[in-house]
C-alpha cells in the first residue's frame, strides 16, 4: 500500500518492454514490486566447516595454502585447485573450467570462498570468490522467483530503484499500537529488511512484523464476515429450562466427561442468544458427540420447537435414530427415522405428523431436505460428518425453519489452528478427550513378507467370533486399479479362509443400494470379514468387529489412517489394528510408527500437518486454506491466536470502524468486497 498508485514504468532505468515482462510476473505497480518478496536467501555467513553438512553451500574465509595449479582434461574442461587454510582445516578448493582466474589466486593471500562443500572429499567447488576477508556487506542475498527476461539481479536493481525513489511513500498499515505491543518494526523498515537484510536478526524481524500483519488482515476479514453474518441472522432465542436439562444429564447412563460438558454449555449458551448458532463439533471417533447432540436438541424441543439431524447414509440414519430414540426413552420425546426407504401410507403419515408438530425430533438421509418435507417448527439442524454434504444441501435443511441454529459434527480431527484459519467464521466446540476405560486399539505395523503371521492373527479373533474390516491399497486418481485391488485381496482371503467364514467385498463402484446391502450383511455378522476400497462408510458402528489390517498403509495420510481404524475399538473387546507396509521413505515410516505410538486423533492430526504441511492436509483445491507470502499456518501457530484475539476486538470496537488510525485496516477490508456483502452462502 502506498499512498498514491505509481505505475513500474516511472521508475527510471524500466523501459516498456521491462515494464511489461513485470507485468507478466504480475508486478504493475511500484507497490507490487516491493511487496514482491524473495522466496529465500543466498546465505553470505562465514560458515564452520565442522557444523556444514554434506552439500551445503558455504562461504569461507582462508589463506592459500598451497600454488594453484590448473588440469585440462577432456575438451575445453579445466579444473583449477589450491589449497585452502580454514582455521585448523587444510581443504581443497575447485574452480571448473575458469582457467583465466589462476592469476588471481597468489599463495599466502587471505581470501573468501564461496561454494558447495564435500564433505567426504575435504573440497568446496567454488562458484564465488573474494580476494581478501569477507566484505560481503550483505550476508543475505535474496533470491526471488523470475519469469521471461527478467533475471534476479535485474529485479534486485529494480527494487533498489523503487525503494530510493519512493521509500517514503509507503504508508503504514498498522496502528502504533500494535507496533508498540509487539514490538514490530513498521512497514517500510520491514519491505526493506525483506529485501535487503543486514543480518539474521534483521530478516527475522521483518518476517515476523510481515507475518503479523498478513494473519491479522484475514483475520479481519474472518471476523468482519462472522459479524455480518450474525447482524444479518437474526436467529431464536431457545428457552429450555435449565433444571430439567440438568435433570435430564444427571439421569444418562454415564457421566458426561468435563470435554463433553463444556461444549454441552457453549452449545446451550449458543441456542439461548438472539443470534443463529453457526457451530462446529469436532470430536474424534468414539468421543460421544451423539449424546451431545442430543441434548442440544432436547434443549430445543423442550424449548417449542423441532430438531433434525441430517446424516450421509441409511444405516448411519438407522444407527443415530436408535440410539437417540434409547437416549431419550424417558422423557416423552417423539422421535423418527426417515429416509428414502420410509414409503407408502408410512411416508405420509410420518409427513403429515411432522407438519402438524406431533414429532420432535426427525433423524435420517438428505430425504430430509425433500420437497414435501414441512416442518411445525424447526428450531435446531444438525448434520453429521459435515464434509459430505454440499452447502446447498446444508440450506435447504436450514430453509425449512426460520433461522433455525445449525450445528455441524465432524469426526475428523483438524488441528486447532487450522480450525480457527478454515472454519474461522464458524464457532468451534471441541471434544478432546475420550470417556474413561475405553481400550486402546493396539496398532502393529508388519511388513508384506509378513502376512501369513497377520492371516492367522486375524483368524484368531475370527475364532473368537469377532468380525475383521482388510481396507486395500489406494490407488489415487484410478478407480479402475482400486477395484481390481480389491476384487484381489478378496479372492485371496476366500482362498485362504474357504467357507469357513464369509468374505463380503466393499467398493466405490457399487450402487448405493449394494452398498448398503454389504454393510447390512456385515453388520448383522452374515458376513465376517469386509474387504473394503477406502469407501467404508464413515461413522459405522460395527462393535463386534475387533480387527483391521491395512494394506500398503503407507499410502494413506495419518488422519486417514486413524479415520480407517476407528471402524474397531468400538465394543468392549480389545481391537487391533495392522499396518502392514513396506515404508521405504523417512515420512512413510515416521508415519507407521506415530500410528502404532497413540491413539489421539488431535495428536495425530497435528503431526500429520507437521509432515504434510497445510496445503496438502485437506488436498490443495478444497482446502480454503488462504496463502500467506510469509506467515505459516504450523510454526506462526501462536502469532495466529493473537492475531485472531486482536481481530475480534477491533471489529467488535466502535473506535475501529471511526477513528483515523484504523482508517487503512478498513480500506483493506473494504477492499475485500465482504463488507457489502449482506447474506452468507
Ligand atoms: P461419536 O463421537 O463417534 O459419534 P458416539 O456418540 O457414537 O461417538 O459414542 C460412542 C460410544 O460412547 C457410545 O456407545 C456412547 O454411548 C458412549 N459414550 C458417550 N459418552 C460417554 C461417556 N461420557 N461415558 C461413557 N460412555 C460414553
Ligand atoms: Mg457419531
Amino acid at each position: 500500500m502506498m499512498k498514491q498508485s505509481h505505475s513500474v514504468a516511472e521508475l527510471k532505468g524500466v523501459g516498456p518492454e521491462t515494464s511489461e515482462a513485470l507485468k507478466e510476473m504480475g508486478i504493475l505497480t511500484v507497490s507490487d514490486l516491493l511487496e514482491y518478496l524473495p522466496y529465500r536467501y543466498e546465505d553470505f555467513r562465514l560458515k564452520d566447516l565442522e557444523e556444514a553438512a554434506q552439500d551445503e553451500r558455504v562461504t569461507v574465509e582462508g589463506v592459500i595454502h598451497s600454488t594453484p595449479s590448473t588440469v585440462y582434461y577432456a575438451k575445453k574442461k579445466t579444473r583449477l585447485s589450491f589449497k585452502l587454510l580454514v582455521d585448523r582445516y587444510l581443504v581443497t578448493v575447485v574452480f571448473f573450467n575458469q582457467p583465466y582466474l589462476k592469476k588471481k589466486f597468489e599463495l599466502h593471500q587471505t581470501v573468501t570462498i564461496t561454494g558447495k562443500w564435500d564433505r567426504n572429499r575435504q573440497t568446496i567447488t567454488a562458484n564465488d570468490f573474494q580476494i581478501g576477508q569477507n566484505k560481503q556487506q550483505q550476508t543475505f542475498e535474496p533470491v526471488y522467483s523470475t519469469k521471461g527476461s527478467v533475471t534476479v539481479k535485474g529485479l534486485r536493481k529494480f527494487i533498489g530503484l523503487a525503494f530510493s525513489q519512493f521509500e517514503n511513500e509507503i504508508v503504514e498499515t498498522l496502528p502504533e499500537y500494535f507496533m508498540q505491543k509487539y514490538k514490530l518494526l513498521t512497514r517500510k523498515q520491514a519491505l526493506r529488511a525483506m529485501h535487503f537484510p543486514m543480518g539474521e536478526n534483521d530478516l527475522k524481524q521483518a518476517r515476523r512484523r510481515i507475518a503479523y500483519e498478513e494473519l491479522l488482515l484475514f483475520q479481519l476479514k474472518m471476523q468482519a464476515l462472522r459479524r455480518i453474518q450474525r447482524q444479518g441472522s437474526a436467529g431464536i432465542s431457545h428457552t429450555y429450562d435449565n433444571d430439567s436439562l440438568t435433570n435430564y444429564m444427571e439421569s444418562l447412563p454415564f457421566p458426561l466427561t468435563s470435554a463433553q460438558s463444556r461444549v454441552v454449555q457453549e452449545i446451550l449458551q449458543d441456542m439461548k442468544s438472539p443470534h443463529r448458532m453457526n457451530r462446529l463439533l469436532q470430536g474424534d471417533v468414539g468421543s460421544g458427540k451423539t449424546v451431545v447432540a442430543t441434548i442440544a436438541l432436547l434443549a430445543s424441543v423442550t424449548s417449542g420447537y423441532q430438531g433434525a439431524l441430517m446424516v450421509p447414509t441409511e444405516i448411519l440414519a438407522e444407527q443415530h435414530a436408535a440410539s437417540i430414540q434409547e437416549l431419550l426413552k424417558d422423557t416423552g420425546v417423539k422421535t423418527a427415522l426417515f429416509t428414502s426407504s420410509v414409503k407408502g401410507k408410512k411416508r405420509r403419515e410420518l409427513l403429515e405428523a411432522l407438519k402438524a408438530g406431533e414429532i420432535d425430533i426427525l433423524i435420517g438421509t438428505h430425504a430430509l431436505i425433500g420437497d414435501e418435507v414441512f416442518f411445525n417448527r424447526l428450531g435446531l439442524v444438525i448434520t453429521d460428518e459435515q464434509h459430505r454434504f454440499g452447502v446447498k444441501q446444508r440450506r435447504i435443511l436450514r430453509e425449512k425453519g426460520e433461522n433455525p441454529d445449525v450445528l455441524f459434527m465432524t469426526a475428523t480431527p483438524i488441528p486447532r489452528t487450522l480450525a480457527i484459519t478454515v472454519f474461522g467464521e464458524m464457532d468451534v466446540s471441541i471434544i478432546d478427550e475420550m470417556p474413561a476405560g475405553r481400550k486402546q486399539i493396539e496398532t502393529y505395523w508388519a511388513k508384506h513378507n509378513m502376512l501369513d503371521r497377520v492371516l492367522g492373527f486375524m483368524e484368531k479373533e475370527l475364532q473368537k467370533g469377532r468380525q475383521a474390516y482388510v481396507i486395500c491399497p489406494l490407488i489415487e486418481e484410478s478407480e479402475k486399479l482400486d477395484l481390481q485391488n480389491a476384487i484381489e485381496v478378496h479372492d485371496m482371503l476366500v482362498q485362504y479362509f474357504g467357507t469357513r467364514y464369509q468374505i463380503g467385498l466393499m467398493h466405490g463402484k457399487l450402487p448405493t443400494v449394494e452398498k448398503d446391502e454389504v454393510m447390512r450383511q456385515f453388520s448383522d455378522n452374515q458376513s465376517q470379514v469386509l474387504v473394503s476400497t477406502t469407501v467404508v462408510e464413515v461413522g459405522v458402528n460395527v462393535p463386534n468387529a475387533t480387527f483391521m489390517f491395512i494394506y500398503d498403509a503407507e499410502r494413506f495420510g495419518l488422519s486417514q489412517l486413524h479415520q480407517l481404524r476407528g471402524r474397531v475399538g468400538r465394543g468392549s473387546e480389545q481391537s487391533y489394528c495392522v499396518l502392514v507396509s513396506d515404508a521405504k521413505s523417512e515420512n512413510g515410516k515416521e508415519r507407521m510408527r506415530i500410528m502404532t505410538e497413540t491413539n489421539d486423533g488431535f495428536v495425530l492430526s497435528e503431526k500429520d500437518l507437521e509432515l504434510r504441511g497445510p496445503g496438502d492436509f485437506f488436498g490443495r483445491k478444497q482446502s480454503g486454506l488462504p496463502e500467506f507470502k510469509v506467515a505459516d499456518l504450523v510454526h506462526d501457530y501462536r502469532m495466529l491466536e493473537v492475531a485472531r484475539d486482536d481481530a475480534s476486538q477491533l471489529i467488535n470496537s466502535n473506535a475501529f470502524w471511526e477513528e483515523e488510525h484504523y482508517a487503512q485496516l478498513r480500506a483493506y477490508l473494504d477492499s475485500t468486497g465482504i463488507l457489502a456483502q449482506d447474506k452468507l452462502d
